[in-house]
């Protein structure tokens, strides 16, 4: 069995940041890079929110950054992937793929989430091509454009109000009339003259060659189908938690699948804290979860230090 003192399940902005703070308060640290090596930023191309950064950074670059520096400073990044975590006595124990052991004092689950994605034609070939599950990232470099967001939830509708600030029209398409956004939030949408609803309206296609120029779309109660012209799709139907390997360790999830954590990253079980994307369903920003990682890691050097 490997002994640690910390260990990272994770190696995206939260789980980098928090290395950051126990490799220097003097705990070991081992991080488990998993499958999704770096995170859901390895695959972002251009990266202009990121404090520290005069000029767009690539998301792969800055990820291969925050490894690097992690290792620097002592953290072990192994290209492994957890499958279980149990409390024991006052260790926890991991169990990785192939059934190796780690046990440590405290565990960051800092897995991240994955975009929720329509799973229609044309979507693999247009991500990053016309297609982005990140208005904030994204929005930006649809100036002027005429884009379609998909989505009835707050994020759908605080996204397609960011956009107006960019684009010159932004469609609402969502499967149904009814919404799961605040009313309030609602109301200020359907005042926005640049906000053009298209409801009920299922995602049957999106349309392009090399980039998105359209969207197909199907009344669900009339089955009518029609097109919009479009030069951007921002799909915001929720967040997929990364949170399997938790399945079996008596940690509280949320209703949207997330791990549940006090305001200091603690979950319902001693020693086993979470930061970033997988306990955040609401800001999901690189820059957040690099922050909820250090407070995560503060906290996790407090309890170590009590517990020792
Ligand atoms: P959400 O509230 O779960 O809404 C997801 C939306 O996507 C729903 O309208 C859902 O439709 C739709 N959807 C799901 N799967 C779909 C599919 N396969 N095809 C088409 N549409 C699909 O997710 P969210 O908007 O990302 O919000 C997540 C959480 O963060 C929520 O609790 C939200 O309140 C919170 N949040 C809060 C704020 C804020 O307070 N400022 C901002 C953003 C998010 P149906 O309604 O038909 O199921």
């Amino acid at each position: 069995m490997t002994e640690t003192d910390v260990l990272i399940i994770g190696s995206g902005p939260a789980a980098c940041s928090a290395a950051l703070y126990t490799t220097r308060a003097g705990f070991k640290t081992i991080m488990l890079g998993g499958k999704n090596f770096g995170g859901q930023l390895v695959q972002t191309s251009e990266v202009e929110n990121y404090a520290g950064f005069i000029d767009p950074v690539n998301g792969f670059e800055l990820m291969d950054k925050m490894h690097k520096q992690c290792k620097r400073l002592g953290a072990e990044i192994l290209q492994k992937t957890a499958t279980s975590v149990k409390k024991e006595g006052n260790k926890m124990l991991t169990e990785l793929e192939g059934g190796e052991v780690i046990s440590s004092y405290a565990v960051l689950a800092a897995t991240g989430a994955t975009a929720r994605w329509l799973g229609v034609e044309g979507e693999n070939k247009f991500k990053n091509h016309g297609l982005s599950a990140c208005a904030t990232c994204d929005g930006f470099f649809y100036k002027g454009k005429t884009v379609a967001i998909i989505g009835g939830g707050n994020t759908a509708f605080e996204d397609a109000l960011f956009l107006t600030n960019f684009c010159q029209k932004v469609y609402l398409i969502h499967r149904r009339a009814g919404f799961r956004a605040d009313e309030i939030t609602i109301k200020k949408a359907q005042s926005n003259p640049k906000i053009e609803f298209v409801i009920p309206a299922v995602t049957t296609k999106l349309l392009g060659d090399d980039k998105v120029t359209g969207i197909e779309l199907q009344n669900p109660e009339t089955k009518e189908i029609k097109t919009l012209e479009v030069q951007g799709v921002f799909v915001a139907i929720g967040s997929i938690p990364q949170t399997k390997f938790l399945q079996d360790s008596g940690v509280k999830l949320t209703e949207t699948g997330h791990v549940a954590v006090d305001s200091k990253h603690r979950t319902n079980i001693e020693g086993l804290f979470a930061a970033g994307d997988c306990q955040d369903a609401v800001y999901r920003q690189a820059i957040v979860a690099a922050g909820s990682g250090a407070k995560a890691a503060i906290e996790i050097i407090n309890y170590i230090n009590q517990i020792k």
